[in-house]
C-alpha cells in the first residue's frame, strides 16, 4: 500500500513544480486527525467517575477505546451500565468536551502530525490551515489549546487559517467543511490537499471541487462515516511517519551537522566516510603520555584511555585537514586544556582546520572567550547555555541581558542540550537577539528530524542511525546526510 506522507511529498512537489508562485494550502482536520480523541474520552469518563464518586472506568484504558467517541452509548452498554445513568454520563460528556479545561489537559496530537505541519509551515509559500466541524464559538478556546501544543514545535496556528462551523450545534459537519474550502480559495490560496478522519468529509470536499487536484487523505483513526465513502484517490494511513516527507533533500538547508563522539580511529573513518563537514571531540590529556587526545565527552575526566586506541589530537587534526574538515573541540570538562590546545593548533600553522572552540561560562570566564575571539576571528565560540533555560520562562530580560554580555564576550553560538526542557522557547529568544544555537547531544533519527525542524543553526549527534534508505534519496546509503550547503 502506498505511504500516504510520501504521497502527500510527491503531490506538493509536482503541484509546486507546476505553480512556483502560487501560495499553497494544506488543510487539516482537527479531531480525529491531530487529536487523538480517545485522551479526551478517557479523561472525561475518568472525571465523571472522579465527580460522582463511581467506579465505572476505573479500569478503562487508552487501548480499550476503540469506538468514535460519538458511539459512547455502545461503550457504556458493553460495561452494563443501566439506561438512567448512561444518560448522566452522555450528558456529562456533552457538557464538558469542550471546556477550556478539557481542551487544555485532554487534547493529545497523534505522534508525528506536529512534525508533518512544521515542515509544511517551513516551506516557501506553503501555509497549513485548520478546517474543524467544532462550532465558530470555541476559536479562541481552539487557537489557545492548539497553540500551547504547538510551541514545543515553534508551530503557530492562526486565526485566518482555522475554519469552524457557523452552526453553534455543531450539525452539517460536512457543509461546513466545503465552505471553509471555498473560503481558503477565495482568499488567494491553492489548496492541494486535505487530511480529515471521516471520508465523508473527504467526499464532499472534493465532490464540490472537481478538477481541483486537491488530494484527499484519510487519517485512519475512529472515524463515524463509512469508509466506502472515501473518493477516488484517496489515500489512507494512521501514523504521520516524518521520514517518509523529509528526505535528505528536504531537510532545512541552513542546519549545519555535527558528528559528536569521535574518540577512535574506527569513528573517525565512519565520520570520513560521510558528507557531514563537522567532527567533534573532547579534548582530554592522556595520563599515560601526557599528549592531548579526543574522548567522548561522557567519560569522567579521570579515564585513562586504552594507549593503543587513544586517538591523539595532533593525528585526528591532520586527518581533517587532508580532507578538508572541521572540528569542534569540546573543552566543557577541562577548560585548564585551552593553553596546550591552542599551542598545538598554532604549531599546526596556517593550514589546520577550521575549528570551533566549546566551553563553559564558568571555565574560560570572559577573559578565555574574550582571547578565542581574539585570536580566532573566524572560529565559532561557543559557550554553554543550558542554564538560559529556564531565565527564558521566568525572567527573559535576565536572559536577554545574559546573552547579550556572552556576545561581548566574543561568543557567536550558543550550546544547548537536546533533553533540555523549553527549547523551543530559547531558540525563539535567541532568534530575537540574533544568537546562533547549536543542539547537542540528539539521541536518535526521530529526535535529529524534531530538532531539524527547530531550525537551530547545527545539531550535533553521534550519527547512530541510518538517516535513510538506499535510493531514497541522491545520497550514499550509510548514512545519507546532505552536504552543507553553506560551506559550515
Ligand atoms: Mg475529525
Amino acid at each position: 500500500m502506498q505511504n500516504w506522507m510520501r504521497a502527500l511529498a510527491a503531490h506538493y512537489e509536482c503541484i509546486r513544480t507546476r505553480n512556483p508562485r502560487d501560495a499553497l494550502l494544506i488543510v487539516f482536520d482537527i479531531d480525529g486527525t491531530i487529536f487523538d480523541m480517545r485522551y479526551l474520552l478517557l479523561y472525561l469518563l475518568h472525571s465523571y467517575d472522579c465527580h460522582h464518586n463511581t467506579r465505572y472506568f476505573v479500569d478503562l484504558t487508552l487501548e480499550g477505546l476503540t469506538i468514535h467517541e460519538t458511539r459512547l452509548p455502545r461503550l457504556l452498554h458493553r460495561r452494563g451500565i443501566g439506561a438512567d445513568e448512561s444518560e448522566r454520563i452522555e450528558e456529562f460528556y456533552r457538557r464538558h468536551r469542550w471546556s477550556s479545561k478539557a481542551l487544555l489537559e485532554a487534547h493529545r496530537p497523534y505522534r508525528g502530525v506536529m512534525e508533518i505541519i512544521r515542515w509544511f509551515q517551513m516551506q516557501p509559500r506553503t501555509q497549513v490551515a485548520l478546517n474543524s466541524g467544532r462550532p465558530e464559538g470555541l476559536r479562541l478556546a481552539t487557537l489557545r489549546s492548539l497553540n500551547a501544543l504547538g510551541e514545543e514545535y515553534r508551530i503557530r496556528f492562526r486565526s485566518d487559517l482555522l475554519h469552524l462551523n457557523p452552526d453553534p450545534a455543531g450539525r452539517n459537519v460536512a457543509g461546513a467543511k466545503v465552505e471553509g474550502i471555498r473560503a481558503f480559495c477565495a482568499a488567494g490560496y491553492r489548496v492541494i490537499a486535505v487530511v480529515d478522519n471521516e471520508p465523508a468529509n473527504l467526499a464532499a470536499i472534493t465532490g464540490s471541487n472537481p478538477g481541483a487536484e486537491i488530494l484527499p487523505l484519510h487519517a485512519n483513526t475512529l472515524f463515524e462515516s463509512k469508509r466506502m465513502l472515501s473518493p477516488q484517490g484517496t489515500v489512507r494511513g494512521h501514523s504521520y511517519d516524518i521520514t517518509a516527507l523529509m528526505t535528505g533533500r528536504r531537510l532545512p538547508r541552513h542546519v549545519q551537522f555535527v558528528w559528536g563522539g569521535i574518540d577512535t580511529e574506527r569513528e573517525l573513518q565512519r565520520f570520513l566516510a560521510s558528507e557531514v563537514h563537522w567532527a567533534e571531540c573532547t579534548v582530554r590529556r592522556n595520563p599515560l603520555n601526557g599528549a592531548l587526545y579526543a574522548r567522548q565527552a561522557a567519560l569522567p575526566v579521570t579515564a585513562a584511555p586504552l594507549h593503543e586506541r587513544a586517538l591523539e589530537l595532533p593525528r585526528l587534526l591532520d586527518s581533517l585537514r587532508k580532507r578538508r574538515r572541521r572540528l569542534r573541540l569540546d573543552l566543557c570538562a577541562q577548560p585548564e586544556l585551552l593553553d596546550a590546545t591552542l599551542e598545538l593548533l598554532r604549531g599546526q600553522g596556517p593550514a589546520k582546520p577550521d575549528c570551533w572552540f566549546a566551553a563553559t561560562m564558568d571555565g574560560l570566564r570572559a577573559s578565555g572567550f574574550k582571547r578565542l575571539a581574539n585570536d580566532f576571528t573566524d572560529a565559532i565560540i561557543e559557550c554553554r547555555a543550558d542554564f538560559l533555560a529556564p531565565l527564558v520562562a521566568a525572567a527573559p530580560e535576565r536572559a536577554r541581558g545574559l546573552i547579550a554580555m556572552l556576545q561581548d564576550w566574543g561568543v557567536n553560538r550558543f550550546g544547548v542540550a537536546w533533553s533540555t526542557p523549553h527549547k523551543s522557547r530559547l531558540l525563539d529568544l535567541m532568534d530575537r537577539c540574533a544568537a546562533d544555537v547549536h543542539i547537542t547531544g540528539v539521541p536518535d533519527l526521530q529526535a535529529f528530524l524534531q530538532t531539524s525542524l527547530l531550525q537551530p543553526r547545527s545539531i550535533g549527534s553521534t550519527f547512530d542511525f541510518q538517516l535513510w534508505q538506499p535510493n531514497a534519496a541522491r545520497h550514499r546509503p550509510s548514512l545519507a546526510m546532505p552536504v552543507s550547503r553553506t560551506g559550515g
